[in-house]
């Protein structure tokens, strides 16, 4: 098998027919094995039906149905793990990545042996309001910042790498994944290819903006410690004001308590948030749940 591609699918139902018709008539054309896994990440309408559907007369077709829905990432990492190729790609099911540029980015990890992951990263935001596009530029370069990891802005998860970069990725334990700053912190070679999405064809994006801003916190929290370590010097900055204050005035002004106060109540804010990653990873509950899976033979 040359080419794993895992495409995960979230109530697809009007996409996905066309996106298997117009990947498969690209591959087709470029004459490799190829695999495409679809991951039905428990969808509510018809997309499981349709992807079995599809499975049963497609042989380079192939599902993974989970219980219920888990998220991108998981779906991500189930098609990750059940990959056969010596090469891998990711591509969304909505046709926003287009498969000819699928191809133009194998083609170019062929033709570069010294590289590993060929990136896509959107070099054109027009189709997003201006609030996601400030906030989503905000956290580039909050993240840049304090994160162990740098990401490239714009960055996608539409990838094509070797089998060897799979294996690093899903070698990892973590159970809440980042998989763009997972991909930053594996390393390898990467080649950076800018690409513009299509509009959406059909449905609606499954990010609201307050998922994305949980994604991306989420995001902070996994490759950097750098926010709690300021709780710590934010604390002992809020104790010298205070017993200063003290000290110098006699008491207190209530705003200078509020303001004491509420510093205080965002570091426990982060504290919190950085309790509950250790929570949820220490319960070591799986990512995904498999209900079904069709056209992997045995496995
Ligand atoms: N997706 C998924 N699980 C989810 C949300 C989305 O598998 O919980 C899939 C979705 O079906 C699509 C891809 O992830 O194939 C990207 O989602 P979407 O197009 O909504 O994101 P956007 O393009 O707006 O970033
Ligand atoms: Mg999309």
């Amino acid at each position: 098998m040359t080419l794993s591609v895992v495409v995960p699918c979230y109530n697809e139902f009007d996409s996905v027919k066309e996106f298997h018709e117009e990947v498969t008539r690209v591959l087709k054309k470029e004459k490799l094995t190829y695999e495409l896994i679809f991951v039905d990440d428990g969808s509510y309408d018809e997309t499981e039906k349709k992807l079995e559907e599809i499975a049963k007369e497609d042989k380079n077709s192939k599902v993974i149905s989970f219980s219920r829905n888990f998220g991108k990432e998981s779906a991500m990492l189930a098609g990750l793990e059940c990959a056969s190729g010596s090469y891998v790609a990711i591509m969304d099911a909505d046709l926003q990545h287009r498969p000819e540029t699928l191809v133009e980015m194998y083609n170019k990890l062929i033709s570069e042996p010294d590289y590993d992951v060929v990136c896509a990263y959107k070099s054109s935001r027009k189709d997003e309001s201006s609030l996601k596009r400030t906030l989503t530029s905000l956290f580039y370069r909050f993240n840049n910042l304090i994160s162990d990891v740098k990401l490239l802005p714009g960055a996608s998860d539409f990838r094509v790498f070797k089998a060897s970069v799979k294996d690093a990725i899903i070698s990892l334990p973590e159970k809440t994944r980042f998989l763009k700053g997972i991909f930053s912190w594996v390393g390898f070679n990467t080649i950076y290819v800018p690409y513009s999405p299509e509009k959406r064809m059909h449905g609606t994006s499954k990010w609201s903006l307050v998922k994305l801003l949980k994604y991306s916190l989420g995001g902070i929290i996994s490759f950097s410690t750098k926010p709690v370590k300021m709780v710590f010097i934010v604390s002992v900055i809020v104790f010298m004001v205070g017993l200063l204050n003290f000290i110098l005035m006699g008491n207190l002004s209530d705003r200078t308590i509020i303001f004491l106060m509420s510093i205080m109540f965002l570091a426990i804010g982060i504290i919190a948030l950085y309790i509950s990653r250790i929570y949820s990873n220490i319960l070591g509950r799986p990512c995904y749940i498999i209900k079904k899976k069709i056209g992997f033979g045995n496995k």
